[in-house]
């Protein structure tokens, strides 16, 4: 779906669309581990595990279908202090759909989510972080922050080994990034092994891992 993705955000396009939340605003050792595409029965528990051996609190954006059907998981996700946000209903591009519809499906979500504690309200990933500018502009209109990221490592793109996605990750890092990994079946044996690895380099390194706001 992803032809082509920076690993790292250019700085000028982030100073091109100041609107849009690419970074922290935190203090300079903090960084914003997020997870797209949940919740999943096979992949979430794995996630939640590695998660609660390092102590690290998470952001996860989250599918309305997804959220609909395994509401015990989205309940222990919350549970054990993560925060849950808005990823759009059902997960396709924004692009092929219809204004009305695409922002349906958005309050529809919203509507889930917001029965949870510890929901980020009003804040939206679009799916593949692609909109048409018309739902782009009728979505700052509406009070809603576009919540991108920093630094995506490519945990879905199978032409990339793990240990390459690693070594993204541990030379890209920068304080304040918002990183983006992902809570589905593409990702999750990857994740499984690189995860604790970067985890491990962070905290050692004096990063702490923030929730976003
Ligand atoms: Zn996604």
């Amino acid at each position: 779906m992803i032809p082509f993705y920076f690993q790292r955000i250019p700085r000028f396009i982030q100073w091109l669309w100041p609107s849009i939340l690419w970074r922290g605003k935190g203090a300079s050792d903090e960084l914003y581990l997020t997870f797209d595409d949940g919740p999943n029965p096979r992949t979430t528990p794995v996630i939640l595990s590695i998660l609660a051996d390092f102590e690290v609190k998470a952001t996860f954006f989250l599918s309305g279908s997804e959220t609909e059907k395994y509401p015990e998981l989205v309940k222990e996700v919350v549970a054990r202090g993560h925060v849950i946000a808005n990823h759009g209903y059902k997960h396709v591009s924004a692009r092929t759909q219809k204004t009305e519809e695409w922002w349906d499906e958005i309050q529809q979500t919203e509507k889930l989510l917001s029965t949870y504690d510890s929901h980020l309200a009003c804040q939206y990933r679009p799916p593949y972080g692609l909109l048409t500018w018309r739902q782009w502009r009728f979505a700052q209109k509406s009070g809603y922050t576009l919540s991108l990221w920093t630094l995506m490592p490519g945990d879905f793109d199978s032409k990339k080994s793990n240990q390459d996605c690693l070594d993204t990750l541990v030379r890209k890092t920068q304080a304040g990034d918002i990183i983006v990994l992902h809570d589905n079946e593409k990702a999750v044996s990857r994740l499984s092994e690189i995860l604790p690895k970067y985890l491990q380099y962070a905290k050692s390194g004096g990063f702490q891992f923030k929730l976003l706001e």
